[in-house]
């Protein structure tokens, strides 16, 4: 899929591995449910699961050249799927290399859409998207969801090529009509098939279900939306949907974390006031936030219980682990400019496979920064109820 040949390898040496879905999802069926604590402790342990750490070399693309993305699958509840997408399996190139989902960053929208669809195609589910402005508002989806796209229902404020212009169901359109607009930054459904979608690169996604009620989630939690009370404000609309918050399960997708998100002493005294203890020291020296931990205690008040509170981690680590050798991580990896070019010592260097900052699999714009570039691709962590 590359045409970057300066330091290739010979043919038969890239061996592109691959995360074989079914097996990884057989592997987090057979991981049990365990709460974030005892999964970070036994991901602390290298207690991997060796069923997915398989090796199986899988072509990027298919035989028509679509793309083949490299998603990976936890099993929340039964029924209830949270996918993180990453950055390989795409068609786009460049800073937004390989499997950019965003469209407001300034890649090819052509690109965007047949990312979209590729991922459509891979959750065997419809996607939905919304407009995320840093805010504490969640819609309905049950209300507005209309298929308008040959991946599901776009509102994120962006056109792309081959979606039609029916707007109907949407509260707001673009002045020529063409463009669906939904601001929100969270969606709730009790729909099946539809894999709600939280656009991330270092902000956090928190994806919840009432797996009982039949009730699903994704919140887009950065700084602002929580302190605005995003969470609080979503749990009470899966509520107002016939979720019981004892019965809520939860799960935090990937972000920066307290130990790279920098943000300066006025910003962070502020955010821990509301949120005490988030204030960090970051490994830049200066005074930091921690999103994931505030975005606990706003569960916690929100009637989310810490034991339904589920680690993605000890996942994310088998599955960085795996692809240690993945020859397309290797190459964006060399190219991005984004830290140590090679996989081996990037890989060496993470303290959390969490944190998009630190993880190469993940999109991040203050790594991007870090790295002087314009922009950046967005990655997708989305919840889908079969
Ligand atoms: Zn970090």
């Amino acid at each position: 899929m590359s045409e970057h040949n300066d330091n290739a390898q010979p043919e038969g040496e890239r061996t592109p591995v691959r995360i074989d879905l079914q097996q990884l999802l057989e592997a987090v069926q057979a991981h049990g449910q365990k709460t974030v604590d005892q999964q970070d402790e036994a991901a602390k342990d290298g207690q991997y699961d060796d069923a997915i750490l398989d090796s199986s070399a899988i072509a990027p693309t298919d035989d028509e050249g679509n793309p083949v993305p490299v998603t990976i699958p936890i099993v929340l509840a039964p029924g209830v799927t949270v996918v993180y997408t990453t950055r390989l399996g795409g068609v786009s190139e460049g800073d937004f290399a390989h499997f950019n989902l965003g469209a407001k960053g300034g890649d090819l929208p052509e690109r965007v859409r047949r990312n979209r669809e590729a991922l459509a195609n891979e959750l065997h589910a419809r996607i939905s998207l919304v407009n995320q402005v840093h805010s504490a508002t969640p819609v309905d989806l049950d209300d507005l969801y209309e298929e308008n796209a040959a991946y599901g229902f776009n509102a994120s404020g962006m056109r792309v090529p081959g979606d039609p212009v029916e707007v109907d169901a949407v509260d707001r359109v673009s002045d020529d009509g063409t463009i669906q607009v939904i601001d929100a930054d969270a969606q709730v459904t009790t729909r099946t098939g539809i894999a709600l979608g939280v656009f991330a690169a270092d902000c956090l996604p928190v994806l919840l279900a009432d797996p009982e009620a039949g009730v699903t989630a994704a919140a887009h939690a950065g700084r602002k939306g929580l302190v605005d009370g995003v969470i609080d404000a979503t749990v009470d609309m899966m509520v107002d949907k016939g979720a019981q918050r004892g019965r809520i399960v939860a799960t935090l997708g990937p972000a920066i974390c307290g130990d790279c998100y920098e943000v300066g002493d006025e910003i962070a005294d502020a955010f821990d006031a509301v949120f005490p203890g988030t204030f960090t020291l970051t490994r830049f020296g200066g005074p930091g936030i921690d999103i994931n931990k505030a975005a606990l205690i706003a569960l916690a008040k929100a009637g989310v219980d810490a034991d339904r509170v589920f680690s993605s981690q000890p996942r994310v680590n088998a599955a960085t682990q795996y692809l240690s050798h993945d020859a397309e991580l290797e190459e964006l990896c060399r190219e991005d400019n984004e830290g140590d070019p090679a996989l081996a010592e990037r890989l060496g260097h993470i303290r959390h496979s969490m944190c998009t900052l630190e993880n190469p699999l993940w999109f991040s714009h203050r790594r991007a920064q870090l790295a002087q570039k314009p922009h950046e691709g967005r990655m997708l962590a989305l919840i889908v109820r079969r």
